[in-house]
């Protein structure tokens, strides 16, 4: 398959296309993320909130992919917020994930209530510095917490992970990240399976002989999104990977650009959860 990558602001490259683990048990990780390998993923999102490191490391080890060929994505918890329990957190990870470094350390949330997330940061900037987390990023964080950190530290996260999909399209969210040398990642990005009942999305998956899902994830690339669909059934896991073969047009691009007044946020809002 072919894999198109995106250049980080640090130099690192990663894939566009990822698979996404989140809801997926720990005892099921090892096949089916094992799967999602060997149909040709090459990017792995986890989260310790998401109980499945252990599953996903599993996986990995057992897959006889070199390990510098898979980009592995974890994220610390909102209860883990603060320098010295962050690095304790990514100690955990690394231990459940049975790996030495990750290519990409995420803050799930930015938890504003706890004040905590420059810190938390800083804590980040070290483990990059050590070398065990390649590439650090955040996500669910608002411009007004990017520049926060951005100010306070002088580092830019690599990734801002954020909920995006056609009917939640975060423009200005995007724009600044275009501005500021982020990456936008995507999650939840056939909107939890919502996106794809959308007439408009049908009608277009229709002309171009393509499913639902698969116009929603070009949709992404083309905007330069990483997208990370998940999925547990196997021929969805397939489906979803094969997106590099086809093409939408300007007609289709602005049909779906008009969606975005349709909907909103399906996860919780950043300024108030954790
Ligand atoms: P998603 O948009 O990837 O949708 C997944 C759901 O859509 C599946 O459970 C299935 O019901 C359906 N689906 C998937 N492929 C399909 C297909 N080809 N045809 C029909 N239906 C299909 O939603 P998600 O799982 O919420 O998000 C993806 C990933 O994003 C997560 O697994 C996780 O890794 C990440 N995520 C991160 C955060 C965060 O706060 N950083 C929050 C939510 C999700």
């Amino acid at each position: 398959m072919m894999q198109p990558t995106l250049t980080l602001n640090d130099g690192k490259r990663i894939p566009q296309l990822g698979f996404g683990v989140w809801k997926l048990a720990d005892e099921k990780a090892p096949e089916i993320v094992g799967l999602a390998l060997e149909v040709g993923y090459r990017s792995i999102d986890t989260a310790a909130a998401y109980g499945n490191e252990a599953g996903v490391g599993r996986a990995i080890a057992a897959s006889g992919i070199p390990r510098e060929e898979i980009v592995v994505t974890t994220k610390l918890w909102n209860d883990a917020h603060g320098y010295d329990e962050a690095l304790r957190a990514f100690d955990a990870s690394l231990k459940r994930l049975r790996l030495d470094e990750v290519d990409l350390y995420l803050v799930h949330w930015p938890v504003p209530q706890q004040n905590a997330y420059v810190e938390t940061w800083r804590a980040l900037m070290r483990l990059r510095e050590e070398g065990r987390a390649r590439s650090i990023g955040v996500s669910n964080f608002t411009v007004a917490q990017l520049r926060r950190i951005i100010d306070e530290t002088g580092s830019t996260p690599s990734v801002n992970q954020i909920e995006l999909h056609p009917r939640f399209q975060q423009r200005e969210l995007r724009a600044f990240h275009a501005q500021a040398g982020i990456v936008t990642e995507a999650w939840s990005p056939l909107g939890q399976g919502a996106a794809l009942q959308d007439p408009v999305i049908q009608a277009i998956a229709g002309k171009h002989g393509r499913t639902p899902a698969q116009v929603v994830l070009r949709w992404h690339l083309d905007l330069g999104h990483v997208v990370i669909p998940k999925s547990e059934t196997p021929a969805r896991i397939r489906e979803n990977a094969d997106i590099f073969g086809f093409a939408l047009d300007d007609d289709d691009r602005a049909a779906i650009a008009g969606l975005d007044a349709l909907g909103g946020r399906i996860g919780p809002d950043p300024e108030t959860f954790g």
